[in-house]
């Protein structure tokens, strides 16, 4: 499931093909998955896509309204893929669409192709949240620092007491916003820490490993173009190939990459767990 590098590879990928083109039309298929206002207007029909941001593994559109500023938050959940089709694709044997943006050709060069942006989520654990950038901004800032930026004194301050394994103050957005299960074994890995281990018991010079693994983990998957699991695709459809370099995740019983002892698996914090009981102590 999409966390930070997915989300900002389709943010990246997306950036340039709309930012500047405003929306003609759009076609909500599915009304379920919008949460709050589903009129077309809070949905940036009529708007102008001025940017794309993103926290953690929230990405927003901002479009440009009459008068107050639109957002609308689109959360890929686990299965969602917002993908950029230069003309419209054949929709109508594809199932999960649930939203779809036709795009304004260009006033200046009219022969361009307008583009559509085409939501999709068979799961539908994601959804579309509009909202107003102040509310953005206070649902943002309920979240913890973005995982780009996290330091070791962050994640203390934020999750050093907790009574929980450190793995779950690292699947936890307030204490940190864009690790999810597949990152969290993985910087656990590189920070030689056991995932198992009380958040309390992690000495400062390890949070300090653990938030530049964090940071290292996912430039790395970013630079790849994500994880592809499963059903994730960036933003002009392309799959990750981030999945390739793992070290733990997905790899219980195999070989481990440091040592060459088995990888253990378990569950920690309600989720599959992937570590070295040599290594990661
Ligand atoms: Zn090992």
């Amino acid at each position: 499931m999409p966390e930070l590098p997915e989300v900002e590879t389709v943010r990246r990928t997306l950036e340039p093909l709309l930012v500047g083109r405003r929306v003609s039309r759009v076609e909500l298929r599915r009304a379920d998955i919008v949460e709050g206002d589903r009129s077309a207007s809070a949905l940036l029909e009529g708007s102008t896509i001025e940017a794309i941001r993103r926290h953690g593994k929230q990405m927003a559109l901002i479009g440009s309204g009459a008068g107050a500023g639109r957002v609308l938050i689109v959360h890929l959940g686990m299965t969602g893929q917002l993908v950029h089709h230069a003309t419209r694709p054949d929709l109508s044997s594809t199932n999960h669409v649930h939203a779809v943006w036709t795009m304004e050709t260009c006033a200046a060069t009219k022969r361009e192709p307008a583009g559509v942006l085409v939501f999709r989520d068979p799961r539908r654990f994601g959804g579309l949240w509009p909202l107003s950038l102040d509310a953005l901004r206070d649902r943002w800032s309920e979240l913890g620092p973005d995982a780009l930026e996290a330091t070791g004194e962050g994640l203390r301050e934020r999750g050093g007491r907790s009574a929980r394994a450190v793995k779950g103050v690292l699947l936890d957005q307030s204490v940190v916003a864009g690790v999810g299960n597949i990152y969290a074994d993985e910087a656990l890995f590189r920070a030689g820490i056991r995932p198992t281990r009380g958040a309390r018991r992690v000495r400062r010079e390890e949070w300090d490993a653990l938030a530049l693994a964090i940071g290292g983990v996912m430039r790395a998957a970013l630079e790849a173009g994500g994880s592809t699991v499963r059903d994730y695709v960036g933003g002009t459809g392309e799959r990750g190939q981030a999945q390739l370099g793992h070290a733990v995740y997905g790899r219980m019983g195999e070989p481990c990459i440091g040592c060459g002892a088995t990888l253990k698996g378990g569950v920690v914090a309600q989720r599959t767990t992937v570590w070295c009981a040599r290594c990661q102590r």
